[in-house]
């Protein structure tokens, strides 16, 4: 199928709203996240399987003096004696250290003699030492804290260094001080010092958790005791405890729980390296997001565009902490751009729904309903509609491609004189258009000129002479004008014109018709429809069975209107979709009470046969049956006679459908068509409903008679019920009985009423008259 035409766009307010309003949702969404901080989590689990992409080593400027499980079974006295340390001091100095710092308590006096080795070490080392401050609360359980200082004679000799740390809520450790500032005096922190960092006193940085802690240069305490160390010259060296019975321990993100020692080093090699990559938070990836995506709301290409920005939002942290300059959250914001996505996905899917619904499956043309919506917007002052005769006959010859080439061709030339013209396929072989001037004669002249040569197509030519119709006047709605102008170009074809306009051909009679076809739709919704319940007798049970639903029109001008004038209107204008569905909606609610009240009654609904061609007819009856489930026996679906003839191949998948979901097939009228019972044999049907033309007059023709009784006979012979319809009398019934007729109808029975009164006639004895 190819589209000929692109849609006439009308501007689609509602879409620009939802539109703005999605956005403005998506963007709530992404602020309250921001605020709440409930994406942080997320973001920190992206952040290290960033840190993992880009995990690097240390500098190997600062090295870890473990105290390890071997050192303290060297020398198992613990605390160690201040001595060793005194000796670990000389040992270091010996090999060079540049820098020495103590993750050690020595915040209480020993014995003096090994108190006073350590001062005397320190001393020696010429200030080139850092011995640990740490926060403590005052008391156990309490919120005063005291900054803890090694004793008095370790600390003259000495520079002091804070060890403080404090994990996130979470239970993780990611900042780290850059110093602290006890009784008003500013202290770098152990890490600092290693790190030869001054400033930012009182201030945090976050540690670089891409930095692999094994690649920092360790070497056992009890080595360098032994005189081991030289590979540690040059370096800053940190002492402490990685034992486990030390305790001391953390848990860093994306490496588990780490020894206090190793965390300071890891600290120590973030000042180092520069990559403490501070995060921004979520705030500069919303802002951008937010204006990206308010720029791109004009835009077209919204996947490509959301994808680039998803991109940009990946990718933007990782380069920002590739080249250390800092990072940011992104789950807010991407939370942003995945609720607008979501918006703009929800609103391409309704728009694609209403344009399947406005367009014309054949041509991709837009369709009736299309012109008529095109015209609630911009009423418009005349209806064109041309016709072309002989369409079906044309096309079915045609190949698939001739016809869409065929149809290109008609479009272009009606172009050519109506170059404004939107056009819309309103249904087989009929297009149409509105136009906002008043349409001239002369222009219907020389359009009728421009099919004068045939349209070639593949390998043929065929020469087309299409018949306007106009309408044209305000004050009356689109399909209105359709109405008349398609019964215009109607009247034009059958009087062997070229052109019509309505206004001088239509009759009193054409009125009523247009008023019907124009008016249908809000008499659904207004309630002007209503359903009436005709009785169908069951002879053997002797009982009403069910009832048959007709349907009445109260028309506002032209008061109650037959269906034997309205429906063969309704049905040659394509229109008893919504009318039937609507009364077949009107049985279900009605049934659901009658059998709620305990009145087992069955309702037969009729169906036109055209609507056992309509997809979306049969797809909207399909699911009222499966939604009625167990219940659905209990619907009949009268289809006349006619309906099995013609397009009886879709005809028989239709009931076939409607056959599988439990509900009946009754053929109405039968006998004044041309399907034999032979025929209907193979046709999917459970009843055969006897046309009240043989069946009123019967006990006065003796040839209706014998319609009647071997009708009834072959019918069961072939596995069908009968019903008799046009039952006025008793003697009529009587007879029908004789006949074995399992069914009749008729006024003998009771007219057709409202439920009400339906229900009253059942519960009545009246009916026994007929017993
Ligand atoms: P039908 O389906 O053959 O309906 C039976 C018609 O015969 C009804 O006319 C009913 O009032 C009339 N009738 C019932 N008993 C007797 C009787 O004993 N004697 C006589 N002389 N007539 C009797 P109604 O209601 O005017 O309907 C006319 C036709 O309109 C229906 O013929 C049916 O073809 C069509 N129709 C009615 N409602 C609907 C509907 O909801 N959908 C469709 N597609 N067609 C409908
Ligand atoms: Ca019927
Ligand atoms: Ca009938």
């Amino acid at each position: 199928m190819t589209s000929i035409n692109a849609h006439n766009r009308q501007p689609d307010w509602r879409g620009h709203m939802l539109r703005r309003f999605g956005l403005l949702a998506a963007f709530l969404i992404a602020f309250v996240t921001a605020l709440v901080g409930s994406g942080a989590p997320v973001d920190e689990r992206l952040r290290m399987i960033r840190d993992n992409f880009r995990s690097h080593d240390a500098s190997g400027q600062i090295a870890i003096v473990e105290i390890d499980a071997r050192s303290l079974k060297s020398i198992s006295d613990w605390p160690w004696p201040r001595r060793v340390h005194a000796d670990m001091i000389d040992k270091l100095r010996a090999a060079g250290a540049r820098t020495i710092a103590f993750d050690v308590d020595f915040s209480a006096t020993t014995n003096a003699a090994d108190d006073a080795a350590l001062a005397a070490a320190l001393a020696r080392s010429e200030g080139a030492v850092v011995l640990p401050t740490f926060r403590q609360p005052v008391s156990e359980g309490s919120d005063v804290f005291t900054e803890n200082m090694p004793i008095e004679t370790l600390r003259a000799h000495a520079f002091l260094g804070s060890v403080n740390v404090q994990p996130d809520a979470d239970g993780q450790l990611r900042h780290y001080n850059y110093g602290t500032v006890t009784a008003g005096v500013p202290r770098p922190s152990i890490a600092a010092h290693l790190a030869d960092s001054r400033g930012n006193i009182g201030k945090q940085f976050r540690i670089d958790t891409a930095l692999d802690p094994a690649t920092i240069p360790r070497a056992s305490a009890i080595d360098v005791l032994n005189g081991k160390a030289h590979h540690l010259r040059g370096k800053a060296v940190l002492v402490g405890a990685t034992a486990i019975e030390m305790g001391d321990r953390y848990v860093v993100p994306g490496h588990g729980v780490l020894p206090g020692v190793v965390v300071q080093a890891l600290a120590a090699e973030t000042l180092v390296l520069g990559t403490a990559n501070p995060d921004a938070g979520p705030w500069p990836a919303l802002f951008v997001t937010a204006l990206l995506l308010t720029l791109g709301l004009r835009m077209r290409r919204f996947a490509a565009f959301a994808t680039v920005t998803a991109i940009l939002l990946l990718a933007g942290p990782l380069v920002l902490e590739m080249v250390n300059v800092g990072s940011f959250q992104i789950i807010p914001a991407f939370s942003m751009l995945a609720f607008d996505a979501l918006a703009v996905g929800s609103l391409v899917l309704r728009r694609k729904l209403s344009e399947g619904r406005l367009t014309d499956a054949a041509t991709g043309l837009p369709n009736a309903r299309a012109l008529e919506r095109a015209c609630r917007v911009q009423p418009d002052v005349a209806m064109m509609v041309v016709r072309i005769p002989q369409f079906d006959e044309i096309t079915t010859v045609l190949s698939e491609a001739d016809r869409a080439l065929l149809m290109t061709q008609i479009i272009n030339r009606l172009s050519v004189g109506f170059p404004q013209a939107q056009i819309h396929a309103i249904e087989s072989g009929i297009l149409g258009w509105t136009d906002s001037e008043p349409v001239e004669q002369d222009q219907a002249t020389a359009a009728c000129a421009l099919f004068r040569a045939p349209i070639a197509l593949a390998d043929r030519a065929v020469l087309i002479s299409p018949v306007f119709g106009v309408s044209q006047g305000e004050g009356r709605n689109a399909a209105y004008l359709l109405a008349r102008a398609k019964i215009a170009a109607k009247q034009a074809q059958a009087a062997g014109h070229r052109w019509a306009f309505e206004s001088t051909t239509l009759s009193n009679e054409a009125d009523r018709s247009i008023a019907i076809i124009a008016d249908i739709e809000t008499a659904i919704a207004n309630n002007d429809i209503h359903v009436v319940y005709q009785a169908k007798w069951d002879v053997a049970g002797g009982r009403v069975a069910g009832a048959e639903a007709l349907v009445r029109w109260h028309h506002s001008v032209f008061g109650p209107l037959s269906p034997d004038e309205f429906i063969p209107v309704l049905e040659s204008n394509g229109q008893m979709q919504r009318l039937t569905l609507a009364i077949v909606d009107i049985c279900i609610d009605q049934m659901a009470k009658w059998h709620n009240d305990g009145h087992e009654l069955g309702i037969a609904i009729n169906v036109s046969a055209a609507l056992l061609d309509d997809a979306e007819f049969i797809r909207a009856l399909s699911t009222r049956l499966e939604v009625l489930g167990d219940s659905a026996r209990y619907f009949t679906l009268e289809v006349t006679e006619s309906a099995t003839i013609g397009s009886a191949k879709s005809a028989v998948a239709a009931l076939t459908k409607f056959r599988s979901f439990g509900a009946r097939v009754s053929i109405d009228d039968y006998g004044t068509g041309q399907a034999t019972l032979a025929y209907l044999k193979s046709f999917p049907t459970d009843e055969i409903k006897i046309d009240k033309s043989f069946v009123t007059n019967m006990l006065d023709s003796n040839g209706d008679q014998i319609v009647v009784r071997s009708t009834i006979e072959l019918a069961h012979e072939l596995g069908f019920k009968v019903v008799a319809e046009g039952v006025e009398d008793v003697a009529c019934l009587n007879r029908l009985k004789e006949f074995n007729c399992d069914t009749v109808q008729g006024w003998v029975i009771g007219k057709p009423v409202k439920a009400e009164a339906f229900i009253e006639a059942v519960t009545k004895p009246a009916i026994s008259l007929a017993a």
